[in-house]
């Protein structure tokens, strides 16, 4: 069968934030110097090989552009300036725009002007929403977030909210498991993807092949970030909902919003401020170092990658901020400063969980499990 080649891929992963791969003369240094290239997955030369040739196929196919976490040790090294860590990064872009079957995706990468608008209309749209339907009468004695805005009615649109997330990410994952996969799909024997799922679940709580890189900051970063952000899903979609009131699961000591501050052993605030102190000490380091431009992986921003630090921040910060003014027991102060945090932590979550950033965090590991399960299977193969 012949190979099918697009001749604008170049032209179309600029968009993506492509820049110097035309300038890769195939010496293979990045590929020797990479720490998690492998004989069975060699990468990333061959990846900028694949966008050269206008190989569209082979890239959606590939899980490579998943095994690398950015370290950058590929671009400091190469001869040329091709930047192939710059190049993998473009490839998750793209992908992630395949991936996802409402072609959302592809216009919050492409358009710096569609990303800005659609986070200021989903921003807006939540403001409005949290004006309209607050209650009548709320508490101006006390801080009490229940008096203005019912747990009840929160947990509702915030199970609603979770379950359109939750549906949209695990199609698009869904696609990205197709790509990979292909017809080995339904070939290889479900044992094999059961024996092998400890390695999904492993490599999305510890990252920890992006150990493996020299730069070990950089996986101390990512984790931070990733386990602060997940942190945060879990603790507004599942606990915020983890009242489950509706059904009559309601379980008071779990509930996200309460009007009575948890103590300060509480796990439930605990885990707040791990969650705060993680993401804010991470988007800090990040957006420090993409300032200063202090290293490969920080050298090119693309406006998705602005968007996501800058949103992380004004949460955290904005989230600190109303646990002072809960503390201090000021109601309005309060409830303006929940109504500004809601703006920023909902376009967050919606946006980039399954469009954008996040949605890398659910990729990497099911591509990771999924290259194991087909390691598995060839071992199984030969070994037959
Ligand atoms: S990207 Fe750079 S290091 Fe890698 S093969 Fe091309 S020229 Fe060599
Ligand atoms: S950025 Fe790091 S992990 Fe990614 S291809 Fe380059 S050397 Fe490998």
């Amino acid at each position: 069968m012949g190979v099918k080649v697009n001749p604008n891929l170049m032209k179309e992963l600029k968009e993506f934030g492509l820049d110097d791969a035309n300038k890769c003369f195939h010496c293979g240094n990045c590929t020797a110097v990479c720490p998690l290239s492998t004989p069975e997955n060699p990468f990333p030369r061959k990846l900028v090989r694949y966008a050269q040739m206008g190989l569209e196929d082979k890239i959606l196919e590939s899980a490579e552009p998943w095994l690398c976490y950015y370290c950058g040790d590929c671009s400091d090294r190469c001869p040329r300036g091709a930047d192939p860590g710059e190049t993998m990064m473009a490839m998750r872009r793209f992908l992630t725009s395949k991936y996802d079957w409402t072609g959302f995706a592809r216009k919050f990468y492409t358009s710096e002007t569609f990303e800005i608008v659609a986070v200021a209309i989903v921003g807006i749209l939540v403001g409005l929403a949290l004006w309209i339907f607050h209650a009548d009468s709320p508490n101006m004695e006390h801080a009490y977030l229940n008096s203005v805005w019912p747990a009840g009615s929160i947990e509702i649109a915030d199970l609603f909210m979770a379950g359109i997330l939750t549906f949209l990410l695990l199609s698009n994952t869904w696609r990205c498991v197709k790509f990979v996969m292909g017809d080995m799909l339904k070939k290889i024997p479900l044992e094999i993807y059961i024996k092998q799922a400890k390695e999904l679940v492993v490599h999305f709580i510890t990252q920890k092949q992006f150990g493996e890189c020299t730069d070990k900051m950089q996986w101390f970063v990512h984790l931070l970030i990733m386990t602060g952000y997940s942190t945060i899903f879990l603790m507004v979609a599942v606990f915020l909902a983890g009242g489950l009131e509706v059904v009559g699961l309601y379980w008071e000591p779990i509930a996200f919003q309460r009007d009575v501050i948890y103590p300060i052993w509480h796990p439930m605030r605990l885990l707040g401020y791990y969650a705060t102190a993680a993401i804010l000490y991470g988007s800090t380091y990040a957006l420090i170092g993409r300032l200063r431009k202090s290293k490969a992986p920080y050298k090119k921003s693309h406006g998705t990658d602005w968007m996501f630090l800058v949103l992380l921040q004004l949460t955290a910060l904005t989230g600190i901020f109303i646990h002072f003014t809960r503390l201090l027991d000021w109601p309005m102060p309060t409830y303006v400063l929940y109504v500004v945090h809601m703006m920023f932590a909902i376009p967050m979550l919606v946006l980039e969980v399954p469009f954008s950033k996040w949605a890398h965090l659910a990729y990497r590991p099911v591509v990771l499990f999924l290259t194991k399960v087909k390691e598995e299977y060839k071992r199984q193969q030969e070994a037959a």
